[in-house]
Order: C-alpha cells, then sequence, then structure tokens
C-alpha cells in the first residue's frame, strides 16, 4: 500500500488520457492543475460550484494510476449515477454500499483486491464498518476522495455526522493523501472541513462561482400561469425543473402543465416512495420532461442537461435559490434561470418563521431581505449574486453578453455622487454599528424607537435625505455594498461597515451610476417576447434525430440518455457530421469505450442523414493517428485460437470482459468464425447451452434484450446469452 507518484510524465500524457477515456478536448478551469496536485500525492481541497465538474479531478487521476482511489460519497443515487457513467465509459468503477447483496460485497471486494476496480465509490456508513476497514486495509489505496465535503461542518446545508469519522478511518488505512470537495464556499464552513480532516496544509483550488451559461431573470408573479405556460413552451421539449414551496401548489402546477399538454410530473416529500421514484426516473430517461418539485427534489441528482430551472415562488435564500439553478445546464449549454417575485411571498414566508426562535427568526429574516433586494435590484443579476457569495465580479462578460436581464433590458441610470456621500455620512455617523433599516431611518428621519434611545436626531445626517423613501435609499446603499464602499460585518449578521474605499471616496468623492430599483407591484405584466435565445449554428433536424435515437438505445440499455453521449456531443455530431468510428472520436465527450458501445447506430443515422439531406461532410479535413484497432482484434483471434481464457485475455488487455465481448462480437459480426467452445464448456452446462442455442435458431432478432426478456425466468446471464449469440452465429452466419 501506499502512494507511488507518477514519476516520469509525458508531454500531454494528461490530455490524451483525457481524450481517450472521457472524450474531453480539454481541461476545464483548473482541472489540469489540480490532477497534478493529485498525481504528485499532495491533499487538496476543491471548492467548485455545481457543474464545474469537480469529479473529473479524481476520477482521472484514479485512471491513470495503479490501485484503486477511494472515493465517499454521501448519497446513493449519486454513487450509482457515476458508476454508470464511468462504467459507460469503459472505466471500472463500483460502489460498496447497503443497497448490494451478500454475493455482490464478496465480487466488489475481490475485485478491489485484485487491484482491477479504479475507483470504489464507499458511502461513509460502510467506511465505518469494520469488515469494510479490514478489506480495505489489505487492498492497494491511492488516495481517498471526499465527495461533498461540507457534510463534515454543522454550517453547511448538509450536515451527516458521520462524515466527522471519515479522518479517524482513513488514518487506520495508511494516511492516504485526501481530496475534498465541496461547492459550498462559505469561509466557516471551508475552515471546518479542513481542520476535521486535518489537511490545513492541503492545497486549496477555489474556482470563480460564476456560472456563465445560466441566464438569470426575475419577474412579477402577475398572471404567473400565463407567463409559466408560455415559457415552458418555449423550450418545448426540454429538460426543466418548476420549483414550488409547498407541496399543494407542486401538485397543482404538474396538473396545470399537463393538461396544457406539457409531459410535467410532480416530485415532493409527501410522494408515495413509489411514485417519487418513478416520477424522477421518468425525467432522467426523458418520459417527462417538466419535474415540478419542492427542493427535497435535486440533491443527488445530476442530469446534466437540464435547460431551465423556475422558481414559481420567491425562495427563502439566495444560497437555495444559487443551489438550485445551479441544477441547470450542468454540461456548459444553455441553462435558464426564472424566478418568479412577489413581495407578499417574502411576507409569507417571514410568518412561516414566527415561530422561531428570536435569533434564528433574525436571521431568516435577514435572508429574506437579502432575497428581496435581489429581485427589486436593477443591477447586474450576477454581479450581486457573485457579491453575495463573497466575490468580486469585474468581469464585464455579462454586460457584453447581456446574460441577465437587468443587462439586457437596463433600467433608468441616476447621477448617484451625493446620494452615496449621504449613505456612507449615515453609516459613520452612527460609527459602523447599525443595520439597513436603521440607517434608512436616519437618512429619511424617522423618530423610530432607535433613533430616540441613541438621540440619532442629533445628528448633522438625520433627515438630510427625507426628499426620497425608505426603499430608495436601501438600493443606495446595498448599490454602495455592490460598488465596495460599505461592507457586511462578518461576525455580526446584519451590521454594515465602511470600507477604506469608502473612506477614500468621502475625502474625494466622484460621479457614480446608480440605477433605479425594479417596482414589480407597479410593473404591468411582462412582455414575453423577449426569452433568452440561443444561437445555434447546428443541425437542428440531426441533432433532434440522434436525441430520438439515444432516447431509443438508452431504454434498450436501461440507461440514463445521458449516459451514452451527452447533449453538447449530439451537438457537435450535428456540426461535423461524423460518418465513421474515426471522425466520431473527434467529438468532444466521445472516448474509445463509448464508440464501440454506442457508436455504430450514430454512424448509421448519420449517414443516412447525410445522404438523404444531400450533405457534404468535412470528413478529410482532420487527421489524426488513432490506435491501431484491427492490430487489438488480430491478437484477440490469435489468444482465442491458443484457447486462452476469455478473463485472461481481458486482463492482458486491461479491458473489461464487457469490453472484451464487445471486440469479439465485432470480429464475428464482421464475417470471421470464433470458437469459444473451450471457454463456453467451463461456464455453461450442456442443458443450459442448448436451451439458448434453440432459442437463437427460433428466435426473430438476435438482440440480447430480447433473449434477456424472453429468458427472464431462466436467469441468464448477459455474458452468457452474448457468448451463445457468437457462438451461434460463428456456427451459422459465418
Ligand atoms: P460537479 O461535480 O462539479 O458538480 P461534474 O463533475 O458532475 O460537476 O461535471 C459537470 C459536467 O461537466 C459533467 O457533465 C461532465 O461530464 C462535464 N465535464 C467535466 N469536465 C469536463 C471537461 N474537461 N470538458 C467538458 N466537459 C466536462
Ligand atoms: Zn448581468
Amino acid at each position: 500500500m501506499g502512494f507511488e507518484p507518477l514519476l516520469i510524465e509525458q508531454k500531454d500524457q494528461l490530455k490524451d488520457k483525457l481524450k481517450e477515456v472521457f472524450g474531453y478536448g480539454q481541461f476545464r478551469g483548473d482541472q489540469e492543475v489540480i490532477i497534478r496536485n493529485i498525481l504528485n500525492g499532495k491533499n487538496t481541497f476543491v471548492i467548485m460550484p455545481t457543474g464545474a465538474g469537480k469529479s473529473l479531478c479524481y476520477q482521472l487521476p484514479a485512471v491513470m494510476l495503479e490501485g484503486t482511489a477511494i472515493v465517499i460519497s454521501p448519497l446513493i443515487a449519486l454513487m450509482k449515477n457515476q458508476v454508470d457513467q464511468l462504467n459507460a465509459l469503459g472505466v471500472n468503477a463500483q460502489f460498496l454500499n447497503s443497497t448490494l447483496t451478500k454475493t455482490e460485497i464478496n465480487r466488489v471486494k475481490k475485485e478491489t483486491l485484485e487491484g482491477k476496480i479504479k475507483l470504489l465509490y464507499v458511502a461513509p456508513e460502510s467506511l465505518t464498518k469494520p469488515e469494510n476497514i479490514s478489506f480495505l486495509k489489505s487492498s492497494n489505496l491511492i488516495f481517498a476522495a471526499i465527495d461533498e465535503a461540507h457534510c463534515i461542518s454543522e454550517w453547511g446545508h448538509d450536515f451527516r455526522p458521520e462524515y466527522r469519522r471519515i479522518k479517524s478511518i482513513l488514518e487506520q488505512l495508511g494516511n492516504l493523501p485526501i481530496i475534498a470537495l465541496t461547492a459550498t464556499a462559505t469561509p466557516k464552513v471551508k475552515l471546518d472541513i479542513q481542520r476535521n480532516l486535518q489537511m490545513e496544509d492541503a492545497d486549496i483550488f477555489k474556482s470563480s462561482f460564476n456560472r456563465e451559461n445560466l441566464y438569470y431573470e426575475v419577474r412579477s408573479k402577475k398572471g404567473i400561469k400565463k407567463q409559466l405556460i408560455k415559457f415552458v413552451k418555449a423550450h418545448h421539449g426540454k429538460s426543466g425543473i418548476v420549483y414550488c414551496l409547498s407541496r399543494k401548489t407542486v401538485e397543482e402546477i404538474a396538473e396545470f402543465l399537463r393538461v396544457n399538454d406539457i409531459k410535467a410530473a410532480p416530485y415532493h416529500a409527501g410522494l408515495d416512495s413509489n411514485v417519487r421514484i418513478k416520477n424522477q426516473d421518468d425525467f432522467l430517461n426523458e418520459e417527462v420532461h417538466v419535474i415540478v418539485a419542492t427542493i427535497a427534489f435535486g440533491m443527488g441528482i445530476d442530469k446534466p442537461d437540464v435547460r431551465f430551472v423556475v422558481h414559481y415562488d420567491t425562495p427563502k435564500s439566495l444560497e437555495g435559490y444559487y443551489q438550485e439553478t445551479g441544477r441547470a445546464g450542468r454540461d456548459g449549454l444553455e441553462g435558464n434561470c426564472l424566478m418568479f417575485y412577489s413581495y407578499n411571498d417574502i411576507l409569507k414566508l417571514e410568518k412561516f418563521n414566527k415561530d422561531k426562535p428570536v435569533t434564528e427568526r433574525e436571521n431568516a429574516k435577514i435572508l429574506l431581505e437579502e432575497m428581496a433586494s435581489y429581485s427589486e435590484s436593477a443591477v447586474c443579476r450576477r454581479k450581486q449574486l457573485l457579491h453575495y457569495f463573497g466575490e468580486v465580479y469585474e468581469d464585464p462578460n455579462c454586460t457584453d453578453t447581456k446574460w441577465c436581464d437587468n443587462c439586457r433590458h437596463p433600467k433608468e441610470h441616476f447621477e448617484g455622487q451625493e446620494h452615496i456621500v449621504t449613505a456612507l455620512e449615515a453609516v459613520l455617523q452612527t460609527e459602523g454599528r447599525f443595520g439597513l433599516k436603521h440607517l434608512t431611518h436616519v437618512i429619511t428621519g424617522v423618530n423610530s424607537q432607535y433613533v430616540q434611545s441613541y438621540k440619532h436626531f442629533e445628528l448633522p445626517v438625520f433627515g438630510s435625505g427625507s426628499e426620497n423613501g425608505k426603499e430608495f435609499w436601501s438600493s443606495v446603499i446595498r448599490q454602495a455594498m455592490l460598488m465596495g464602499f460599505l461592507s457586511k460585518d462578518i461576525e455580526q449578521i446584519g451590521i454594515i461597515k465602511i470600507t477604506p474605499k469608502g473612506r477614500s471616496f468621502l475625502k474625494e468623492p466622484y460621479q457614480v451610476d446608480l440605477l433605479k430599483n425594479h417596482d414589480y407591484g407597479k410593473e404591468e405584466e411582462p412582455s414575453i417576447t423577449d426569452e433568452a435565445v440561443n444561437t445555434r449554428s447546428y443541425d437542428l433536424a440531426l441533432f433532434d434525430l440522434l436525441k430520438g435515437l439515444r432516447k431509443k438505445l438508452a431504454k434498450q440499455k436501461g440507461l440514463p440518455p445521458y449516459v451514452i453521449f451527452q447533449d453538447p456531443s449530439l451537438e457537435e455530431m450535428a456540426i461535423v457530421y461524423p460518418t465513421t468510428k474515426e471522425e466520431l472520436s473527434r467529438i468532444n465527450g466521445v472516448g474509445r469505450g463509448k464508440i464501440d458501445k454506442f457508436g455504430v447506430p450514430f454512424i448509421e443515422a448519420i449517414k443516412e442523414y447525410v445522404v438523404e439531406n444531400d450533405i457534404t461532410t468535412a470528413s478529410d479535413v482532420l487527421i489524426k493517428s488513432a490506435v491501431n484497432k484491427s492490430k487489438n482484434k488480430i491478437s484477440i483471434i490469435q489468444q482465442i485460437d491458443r484457447k486462452v481464457d476469455l478473463e485472461e485475455i481481458a486482463e492482458s488487455r486491461n479491458m473489461k470482459m464487457e469490453e472484451l465481448l464487445g471486440e469479439i462480437e465485432q470480429i464475428c459480426f464482421s464475417g470471421t468464425k470464433l470458437n469459444l467452445d473451450y471457454y463456453v464448456e467451463q461456464i455453461m452446462d450442456h442443458d443450459r447451452q442448448n436451451e439458448l442455442y434453440d432459442y437463437f435458431l427460433n428466435a426473430e432478432s438476435d438482440s440480447i434484450t430480447d433473449a434477456l426478456s424472453e429468458l427472464e425466468d431462466e436467469d441468464f446471464s448477459e455474458e452468457e446469452l452474448r457468448l451463445m449469440r457468437i457462438k451461434f452465429l460463428s456456427e451459422y452466419a459465418n
């Protein structure tokens, strides 16, 4: 056991692997440096927003190194999802959790001990079991990745007590390098994670929380149902989530969408678990396009092509809102985030809090105020959101691409120098010890209780802004915070302080541009002609066709469609029209494993489409040296001729059994006769062989899926079926 860094790294080795296994041409953000850090055996702390590509940071090193990486992950659904995706790529990943049978557990353990498994996903509960600890001790482990690491902290939004025991168990496993990953960025949680995992020395990689591909928009709730239908119909056939506050609204809106011919289903904790699981699966499998849900939906749902997230009711906090909108566009393509806002919602939410203890109530109220001010403000949404998470957003990108409603439809501006001076003076003169509400009272001259008891009516600034109302001043103060003149106190929630930048502004004021707030109460029902439209450069008809094919294939294989190919790959196919495996391999997101598993029907479909539509493809534009596959096949044939066990062949070629069978099938389908009797004899008795033989002889097709369902009661494994089919075809067809 222990860790051997990859010593000699050939140029571009990482990039080659990235393309070969995952099919991507480029690393995203910090992925490459993070991966190098892990390959060097260092403790690594990755803080990246949802969808930024955290998983690849540990998956790629695990694929490259000898031995097994353990991945600790809190949710079984999430684990299964990743394992499915990795297996589809041809990477041996398995999970160990309470859903497995005894036999399955033994198999996973055996394969781990034999060093066959690259990534072993473990639930924290399973990790703490003594029998698992002892087996892990005898395995060759390379590092431990702790996904959703914020579960360690009580201050995170999803505390899991078992997570606190991870470190002591990892210590027993021989001090593996640790990679902690999370999308929760608050400083408090970050510190907790580092302390608990004793990795204060870790190299930290925190990337921006900006999600460039998400379009943020806030609309008034007036005429909401009509707006909703128009919005969803504008995204016809695409996957989306509509969040509602109550179970009742969820049911009502799901029904409402359904009667309007939209494939929608509800999801909330009050539904029977069978229904819930079915609705979720239908959504993942694209039987249902829109899931209408309470916030119970989403944790652990890793559907990369969610194209829109609607908040039907105003959310409780910006944290939650950002998390939920983050589920859109994880594949990097368009994601439309539409929130409906009404101040009444804020008041309603406030009422819900009335039975809570005082401090909790106060905190909840502050969160709600932030929510309201975000919604009403005309400042760039992106700038506001990132500021809320402690990031300064200077990038004029949003304004350039106008990727939020406020940048796209700018509100009225006004010269604000004097207003800012007044706001800063109010903070200074009250000695930076008060919150927003009190400051607006002082500026507008309201004789409140606080004003009385602190004698703030004596201050020069008192009443100096009485020509404008409290809302106006509250907006000015918030804009002063966004500009960095004022800041929130970290220790005392709600308190506003002046910054050095604010002080120098007061010494030498200059012109500043301020924006008037929205007034959703007065605004007319918004015109809905201006959806965020994505300029498409791909062949929409082909894209739809490929999507249909993907769905069909997914259904056959019992996999969610995106496991086959993700949307960006299909879009690219609809741009470059690949008609050979070679060309297909150049598409982003298409690696070797996927070509072998799923490539052929896609190539066939594209070929047909190209001919039908008389399209000239760019097939001879790019030349790339591909691994010589025919050589691979020849040596498989030679080994089979020498009667080498298939397991051994697979192992020697670093293939999974499934992949090897795929290769053998291709050899067989292309007309080469293979004699697998020596192997079939070992694994099946004659009765079973005969039964399958008869089946293939009489069956209408040679489809394995059909065979599996026809022979459901006989308990044949897919491997047995595939082997017999090869034997059968070799004898009859070839
Ligand atoms: P996170 O765990 O950070 O929320 P994921 O690891 O699920 O994000 O990745 C989000 C999406 O980005 C996935 O669909 C993944 O396949 C894709 N992805 C990751 N890395 C790359 C890359 N280098 N190039 C293209 N797509 C990538
Ligand atoms: Zn903007």
